[in-house]
């Protein structure tokens, strides 16, 4: 089955619910039982990889048919949902450290995560280190005795940078450690982590999965030897979505595959043409084959998002702003995924500490939507034309 078909069934048991396409939104806390027996035979089936129903929090069937089919999608054991991507993340991390332990993380993560390990796992006795992002098997030299996982984001939300997972990989599993990746930008239509050595794949479903920026969520994925310990850290945590929320990703992720391909090319259109005007340093998006990742996003990536950077020559904050402010279709926002175009300033000198961002100039990220590809283009058009003015030219 090819994945276009896999994203449109996975999940779905209309034969479950009278026929219904969908599945319902369940709204449990309590299940009932009408017998000790049966209410022993429930609490029997928590043990089981994909139990029946038991208790709200440990998932309803709207959350089964959503991780079923994510699962699927991944290539994995099984998935569970989380209230929002950062909560994904975090869960991935705590189910596999301890006191004493240290993780390695990617330079180029996303900075919740890093805050994380600054404050809450320090605060714990986990130590973290950071790394190049394009260090590949060169990590071996950073992992220490006590090295319990490798985090890892491919490419980097802000920055881009693709990462060689399967070196990476190659190298923590020698050492004995979990390999995690926040796997939101390419979604599990464009890169299957679990197929390049990572053991936990993480998505930030409020962006593409859900896709009409309407809801939050996360989703993680594990391979069945790395399920036990993300399954008890998941409800030591109790951790779980509400059943509206799940319902929205279910209901984005049958369009995705046909919404991916619209952010893709108008992602390529939008790049390449900003990569050509004189103001600009650089253009990061992993899909042009002048990016310095290109080649590993060939080698292993089938398709890319709509998210990208770019960076100015050095000027003035407030003359480069001017270029935004004067957007029509771009707006200003957090987050990305959903079906509108945004453009955010990034600031990556900010966050890092294992390598040193080689452009001074301002960068700003944009998010390209599923508007008419032409008009976003004259978007920017007249967006640069008013930066050109604001630079006296
Ligand atoms: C947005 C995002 C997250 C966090 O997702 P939320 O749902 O906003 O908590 C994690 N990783 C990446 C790469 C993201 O872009």
């Amino acid at each position: 089955m090819k994945d276009d078909t896999r994203i449109v069934n996975a999940g779905r048991h209309p034969e479950l619910y009278g026929g219904a396409v969908n599945p319902p939104i369940v709204r449990a806390s309590t299940v009932l039982s009408k017998t000790i027996g049966e209410w022993e035979a429930k609490a029997k089936e928590r043990a089981k990889d994909v139990p029946g129903m038991y208790y709200g929090r440990h998932g309803t069937p709207t959350a089964r048919s959503l991780e079923e089919a994510i699962a699927e999608l991944e290539g994995g054991h099984r998935a569970f949902v989380y209230p929002s991507g950062l909560a994904a993340c975090v869960t991935a991390l705590l189910s596999f450290v301890k006191q004493g332990d240290h993780v390695l993380l990617t330079d180029s993560v996303y900075a919740p995560v890093r805050r994380l390990a600054g404050s809450f796992l320090k605060r714990f006795g986990v130590t973290s280190t950071f790394f190049d992002p394009c260090i590949g098997s060169g990590i071996a030299a950073l992992i220490q005795p006590n090295t319990k996982v490798v985090y890892v984001e491919s490419p980097g939300s802000h920055t881009f940078e693709v990462q060689d997972i399967p070196a990476i990989a190659a190298e923590a599993h020698k050492a004995g450690a979990t390999v995690i990746m926040d796997n939101t930008w390419a979604t599990p239509l464009y890169y299957r982590p679990l197929d390049h050595g990572v053991d936990i794949s993480v998505q930030a479903a409020t962006k593409y999965i859900v896709g009409h920026s309407d809801a939050m969520l996360g989703i993680v994925t594990a391979t069945k030897e790395a399920y036990p310990a993300l399954k008890a850290t998941t409800h030591e945590l109790g951790q779980i979505a509400g059943p509206d929320d799940i319902y929205l990703a279910q209901r984005g992720l049958r369009t995705m595959h046909v919404r991916l391909e619209r952010h893709w090319a108008t992602g390529v259109k939008l790049a390449s043409w900003i990569r050509e005007q004189p103001e600009v340093a650089v253009v990061l998006h992993p899909a042009l084959e002048t990016d310095p990742g290109h080649k590993l996003w060939k080698r292993d990536f089938k398709g890319a998002s709509g998210l990208f950077a770019f960076v100015l020559h050095p000027m003035e904050a407030a003359v480069a702003n001017t270029l935004v402010d004067s957007l029509e279709l771009y707006n200003i926002g957090a987050s990305w995924g959903g079906y509108e175009s945004l453009i955010l300033p990034i600031h990556p000198n900010e966050g890092r500490t294992a390598t040193k961002w080689p452009y001074p100039g301002p960068g700003f990220r944009i998010h390209a939507g599923l508007e008419d590809p032409d008009d976003l283009l004259d978007d920017l058009k007249q967006g640069f034309a008013a930066l050109r003015r604001a630079l006296g030219k």
